[in-house]
């Protein structure tokens, strides 16, 4: 077609641990203004060089990403705060010397010479750095933090390999790090330090006890119901959810009843282990770890449901418990 300009890019696969060069080149064609995707020992990231204003908007046009949905900035060294956030809190030292590099993402000041583009607009900046060796090899060798949302198509659960993000992604951004399956396999804690108390905006594996020990006073939760701006415009999205529908379940007695009555149903269930009697379903082990990739795996085999059966221990887990709400389409099903 005239004048018409299609761009179509072949997603390189670049794995580090049969190509030596793999996070050299990566860094090359983030260095260049591309975006590249990359392991962390959360989730799977899509990166851009922060300061590179045209890469970062990029970011949320592959993804479909909200526009007022801010990003999180890893960093892989402490001085690197100093250009990214202002007016740094002593709290924030005391927070990062205990779980940096690790699953904590913190809500600081921006600083101005950060493109507000990172952070969709607020004068505020999520920063986290990640501990997976690769995530934090590719940052030093690119020189500059990087921007990076979870490397998922927005709405999408979030990619924990490097086959997700290609399912997502393919064709549309230059590369991805394969680094196998991620380790914790959930999205980091993000607590905001500029409200009173410090507020957890998403329950991830740092708890609010671990924060709240070390701050030596206590942490809130922030809750979708509170009225008021919302300090974090990402979590009012519908988040982590497959095509199938999900629906947690008490006890294996409610899947029973949900079973007979939904009998043109093509069912999975996620457990923590499996029915001691015979229920006739497909069963799955429910674990932090996979929950992403059982989701995206029912729906390649085109399940119409996703049971979830939530026992106190996984409704008491609060990161585990968070997502499996955002993701399911109903409140939880009892047993009569
Ligand atoms: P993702 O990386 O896709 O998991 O999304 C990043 C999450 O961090 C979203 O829920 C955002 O709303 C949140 N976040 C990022 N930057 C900020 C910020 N400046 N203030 C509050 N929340 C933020
Ligand atoms: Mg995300």
């Amino acid at each position: 077609m005239d004048g018409l300009l299609v761009t179509v890019v072949k997603t390189l696969l670049l794995d580090p641990r049969c190509n030596p060069s793999a996070l050299e080149q990566a860094a090359q064609l983030l260095r260049a203004g591309d975006l590249v995707a990359f392991p962390t020992e959360t989730v799977y990231g899509l990166g851009a060089r922060v300061f590179c204003e045209t890469a970062v908007a990029r970011i949320f046009t592959v993804k479909g990403r909200p526009l007022d949905n801010p990003l999180i900035v890893h960093i892989a060294a402490l001085e690197e705060v100093r250009c990214l956030a202002a007016d740094v809190p002593d709290t924030f030292w005391m927070l990062a010397e205990r779980f940096f590099p690790g699953p904590l993402t913190v809500v600081l000041r921006r600083h101005a010479r950060v493109p507000a583009v990172v952070s969709a607009g607020l004068d505020t900046i999520a920063l986290r750095m990640p501990r997976h060796p690769y995530a934090l090899e590719l940052i030093r060798l690119t020189g500059e933090p990087i921007a990076a949302p979870s490397a998922n198509r927005s709405g999408r659960p979030s990619p924990t390999t490097a086959e997700h993000v290609l399912q997502d992604l393919q064709g549309k951004i230059a590369a991805v790090v394969d680094g196998g399956p991620c380790e914790v396999g959930l999205e980091s804690t993000v607590l905001h330090l500029l409200t009173d108390p410090p507020m957890i905006l998403r329950p991830g594996v740092v708890t609010a006890e671990e924060l709240s020990a070390v701050l030596g006073s206590p942490v809130g939760y922030w809750h979708s119901q509170e009225t008021g701006p919302v300090p974090s415009p990402g979590v009012k999205y519908r988040h982590y959810a497959p095509q199938a529908a999900v629906v947690l379940v008490a006890s294996w007695e409610a899947v029973r009843q949900w079973m007979a009555n939904h009998t043109e149903a093509n069912p999975v269930v996620l457990a923590p282990r499996p029915s001691q009697e015979h229920i006739p379903v497909v069963f799955r082990p429910l674990d932090v770890a996979t929950l992403y990739a059982e989701f995206r795996r029912a729906d390649a085999e085109g399940r119409s449901h996703i049971l979830v059966l939530c026992t106190p221990a996984v409704q008491a887990n609060p990161a585990l418990w968070d997502r499996l709400r955002k993701a399911a389409a109903s409140q939880l099903e009892e047993a009569p």
